[in-house]
């Protein structure tokens, strides 16, 4: 390719929405450009990019049994009542209605399709197992799109569902989808952990999420070095410290002057947060109910394990406003567990403290020494965030805390979808039995973006060579020089057709196009300067950002090479 024919759109600044370095230098790089808010374009070299992660995916796929098809994006409305989720998926499903007033959606994920195809199709126990899958453009309404490609509105994702005919055999794709990802991520060269997760909207027990370890990512990781637990933090859980019990105090109640955190709290009495409960209001729109949930002074509620409690959804669990507190009998700032007219849920670790400190319900006042099972009870079950220096669940041990960008997901749904959608086979007794299913998720450009914080410097991108857009770059310093142009075609010529080449007969300066190629991060650099006319080039490294002076040939050899292997 020569570099005069390309779309290259590198730009010297990145534009101000752009927080993280992926971001900033994939805009930079020329590699997307934006739309609007989550919504961007491939250009060439992204596009590339994507191209090669898709296929990467997509022959391990194959290898692992499974079968590519593609489904359409607009799905209409009768599939999602189907299932039951049109009305329960919430904001970010993307509606829409066509000029005859039907209703449709843009598919966020695709379980009724995949259910309602597979229903119809097949029959038969002998089409069984079955793993079908797509590379597809998804929709998502995200209450806040950012970071890029990181969290988009529309993203590629590769989305595949098996069919089992028990759980037996579920056991057995979804393990099958546990190794194949783990080799797709290896070979894209993600540093990454396996953590179990939630199950969230898509239901089902039964989840791994796979974690591209870095410093920006959404989800928190707690880990334990000496046994392997891992958990997202949405879904780990901690072995309960039983803390011995002191002498239960007589309750007292505190006048506490504009004393509304736990931190003006604790410093105002003196006590250690550790000693603290705070009770926090949340409004329940699915069961439409208020509901008060009491965590340890120094914790945070976990907002995932609330909505399993309450058997409600993420997107329909707020906070509760100051009014709605109020027509609690209670104050904002002041709210405690004791005599609050609504359901109480307890953290199991409160019901281990003793002579700890609540809100009292009204302005300017707490209680002192209190004790649960005297002063209030509730609902007791595991609703706290854990973080590093928890006790591992499965050995005891301390555990650690890391954040990752979520890649991918796995997730045993069982019956959930083939049950309510009739997607059944017939058994040896000619009986009509759902069919037990998986979902296996990877998000194609999230991770595209992931390789990009994995893989970067302070010069660009330094794409791995089995995803870079090019194999290599021939820059001549000056193309007009007769030598210089006569050694970068015989470069070209040499690497054309093995391996993917571009010449730069751009006429810049040369320190311009070093730094352009830098930031896009093509992996070899072959340079033809002064001593062309003796055949010798400086070949550069991107990722190690060595430089030397080389016959042409041996230059050849090392990319060719390079690209034999991968
Ligand atoms: P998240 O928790 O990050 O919102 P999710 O758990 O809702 O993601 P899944 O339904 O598991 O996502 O989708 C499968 C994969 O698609 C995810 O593992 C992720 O890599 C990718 N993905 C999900 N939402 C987005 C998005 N808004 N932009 C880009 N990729 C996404
Ligand atoms: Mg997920």
């Amino acid at each position: 390719m020569k570099a005069s024919k390309m779309l290259i759109a590198t730009l010297k600044e990145a534009p101000q929405e752009a927080k993280i370095d992926s971001h900033i230098l994939l805009l930079r790089a020329g590699m997307i450009k934006a739309q609007v808010a989550g919504v961007y374009q491939f250009l060439p070299l992204g596009l590339r990019v994507l191209h090669k992660i898709e296929n990467i995916i997509r022959e391990e796929m194959d290898a692992s049994g499974a079968v590519e098809i593609l489904c359409s994006a607009l799905q209409p409305k009768e599939l999602w009542e189907e299932s039951g989720r049109w009305s329960k998926y919430g904001p970010e499903l993307m509606r829409l209605t066509d000029r005859h007033e039907r209703e449709f959606c843009l598919g966020p994920t695709h379980e009724e399709v995949f259910t309602t195809l597979v229903r119809d199709l097949v029959k038969s126990s002998k089409n069984l197992p079955l793993n079908i899958y797509q590379i597809q453009t998804k929709y998502r309404d995200e209450r806040r799109p950012r970071f890029g490609l990181m969290r988009g509105r529309e993203f590629l994702m590769k989305d595949a569902y098996t069919f089992d005919k028990d759980e037996e055999g579920l056991n057995a794709s979804y393990q099958n989808m546990y190794d194949t990802y783990s080799r797709i991520f290896t070979r894209l060269g993600l540093h990454y952990q396996v953590v179990l997760a939630d199950t969230g909207n898509i239901g089902g027990n039964g989840s791994h999420q796979f974690m591209a370890l870095s410093d920006i990512g959404e989800s928190e990781i707690v880990y334990c070095d000496a046994c392997g637990y891992a958990a997202d933090v949405e879904k780990a859980t901690a072995k309960l410290v039983k803390e011995p019990k002191e002498d239960a105090l007589p309750l007292e109640k505190v006048h506490t002057p504009n004393q509304r955190t736990i931190e003006e709290i604790s410093s105002f009495l003196g006590v250690d947060a550790k000693k603290t409960a705070k009770t926090l209001i949340y409004h329940d729109y699915v069961n439409e109910k208020l509901v008060a949930v009491v965590v340890r002074g120094d914790r945070e509620v976990n907002e995932i394990k609330l909505v399993n409690a309450l058997n409600s959804n993420e997107n329909y669990l707020e906070l509760a406003s100051d009014a709605e507190i109020e027509s609690l009998k209670s104050v904002h700032g002041f709210v405690g567990p004791k005599d609050l007219p609504c359901e109480v849920y307890v953290d199991e670790e409160v019901t281990e403290l003793s002579n700890f400190v609540i809100g009292a319900n009204e302005k300017d006042y707490h209680y002192k020494n209190v004790n649960y099972g005297r002063d209030f009870t509730g609902k007791v079950c595991d609703l706290r965030k854990n973080v590093a220096g928890d006790l591992c669940p499965v050995c005891g041990k301390p555990m650690g805390q890391e954040r990752g960008i979520e890649v991918g997901q796995i997730f045993k749904l069982q019956t959930k979808y083939s049950e309510p959608m009739n997607c059944v086979y017939v058994n040896e007794e000619g009986k009509n039995v759902p069919m037990v299913m998986g979902c296996y998720g990877i998000g194609v450009s999230r991770t595209l973006q992931s390789i990009v914080e994995q893989y970067h410097d302070e010069f660009g991108i330094k794409w791995p060579l089995n995803v870079a857009p090019y194999h290599a770059v021939i820059v001549p310093i000056n193309f007009n020089d007769a030598d210089q142009q006569a050694l970068s075609l015989k470069a070209y010529e040499a690497l054309c057709g093995k391996s993917e080449v571009i010449l730069d007969d751009r006429n810049a300066k040369p320190g311009f196009k070093f730094k352009d190629w830098e930031l896009m991060g093509i992996p070899y650099m072959i340079i033809c300067g002064k001593r062309s006319n003796e055949g010798i080039v400086e070949f550069k490294n991107r990722e190690t950002l060595e430089k030397q002076e080389l016959p042409l040939e041996e230059a050849v050899k090392i990319i060719l090479k390079a690209v034999q292997e991968i």
